[in-house]
């Protein structure tokens, strides 16, 4: 039973604006609905035409994402759905727009942030998540990206892309290896049942990146950052938490649980004191420590070439499935890591150097 879209021609509602974001089969722009003026961002998903073809997003996925989005409407901190249209090569999901920008980059622009500003945004993507999972919703792509503020200057929090998303229903059993590198859990990597827990796991990584810049797991290449992952290896490193409340530790250290029943859940999170705050009158020791924007600041540049390496990547795949670099074969995910390890240590110079050599 595929769901019917409005077939309305598009652009007899809505007039089409910038750009607002892409991805991979995907490209969000700002549209104006012509009768009311209203600001939407319109997603435009590209279809797959073939079975056998690699390129577009198949009928399934595409009508996964529109049935969490008509399923979790109506909470302040997720984005709201507004209309399905299609045309022959698309689906265009028609959301409210979000225009504050992703919340690091407006961490980045602050001077200083105090652990109870970055406690009450995490409080806010743990409302949402409250939301998503009492609806058996496990969103499995929580990262910063997807982290985005409503208005710029304000500081109210929408979580978005719901292209991954799934119904867990309670004792169904989903198996998937989905998401983003840094931030799955262990049992993503290993292939074994995913559940409200695999986001919480992403939810203490997305913690420990905002009051650090550091990536918890991150290691040289992916099979290093999945067995950092699967041995829940890291470390709270003095460089990073030498001002960090313990109670901040605590909350993470809460959620870096191997095992997926001892992991806490999203109303523990809740609940933990480092979110909660202090009792009475008693002092909160969460503005004591201020946290380094600088360390936040070489994440996004980081984050940045890494998105430019992977693009370049993707392009060579795609011309030659092999290539020589030098003396010897690349591998293109080793790659992406080394370059992206030299963007984060030694600054920009050199990874512009390895692109380079990559293009001769
Ligand atoms: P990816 O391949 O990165 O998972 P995607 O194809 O699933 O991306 P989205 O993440 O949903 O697409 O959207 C891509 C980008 O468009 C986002 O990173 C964001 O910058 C922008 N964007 C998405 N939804 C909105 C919105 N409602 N308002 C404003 N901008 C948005």
């Amino acid at each position: 039973n595929t769901i019917h879209f409005d077939d309305t021609p598009f652009e007899d509602v809505f007039d089409v604006e910038t750009e607002l974001g892409s991805g991979q089969f995907a490209v969000v722009r700002r549209v104006r609905d012509r009768k009311t003026g209203e600001r939407y961002a319109a997603k435009f998903i590209k279809k797959r035409r073939y079975a056998t073809s690699r390129r577009g997003v198949t009928r399934q996925n595409i009508e996964r994402e529109v049935r969490v989005l008509q399923k979790i409407r109506g909470h302040s901190n997720v984005v709201e759905l507004r209309a399905v249209y299609e045309t022959a090569s698309d689906v265009i999901i028609v959301l409210e727009l979000v225009s504050g920008g992703e919340l690091f980059d407006h961490v980045c622009a602050k001077e200083c942030l105090d652990e109870v500003e970055a406690a009450a945004f995490v409080k806010q993507i743990l409302l949402a998540v409250r939301h998503l999972h009492s609806l058996h919703v496990v969103h499995l792509d929580i990262k910063p990206e997807n982290v985005m503020l409503k208005q710029r200057g304000e500081s109210q929090i929408k979580i978005i892309d719901f292209g991954l998303s799934r119904e867990i229903e309670p004792g169904a059993t989903v198996k998937d290896m989905v998401g983003t590198p840094e931030f799955v859990a262990p049992e993503v990597v290993n292939y074994e049942p995913l559940s409200p827990a695999t986001d919480m796991w992403a939810v203490g990584v997305v913690t420990y990146i905002l009051l650090s810049g550091g990536s918890p797991f991150l290691g040289d290449n992916r099979d290093e950052t999945f067995s950092n992952i699967t041995r829940v290896r890291y470390h709270f490193s003095d460089r990073y938490f030498k001002n960090t409340s313990k109670h901040a530790k605590d909350f993470i250290s809460r959620l870096f649980v191997r095992n997926v029943d001892q992991r806490a859940t999203v109303e523990e999170c809740l609940q933990h004191p480092w979110i909660r705050g202090p009792e009475g009158n008693a002092i909160d020791i969460r503005k004591a420590s201020c946290i380094t924007i600088s360390h936040i600041q070489s994440f996004k540049t980081r984050q940045r070439w890494k998105r430019i390496v992977e693009l370049v990547m993707v392009l060579l795949k795609s011309s030659k499935s092999s290539r020589r670099i030098g003396d010897g074969r690349y591998d293109a995910d080793d790659m992406v890591a080394s370059c992206t390890l030299i963007c984060a240590e030694e600054g920009n110079l050199r990874a512009l150097h390895k692109l380079s050599a990559l293009h001769k």
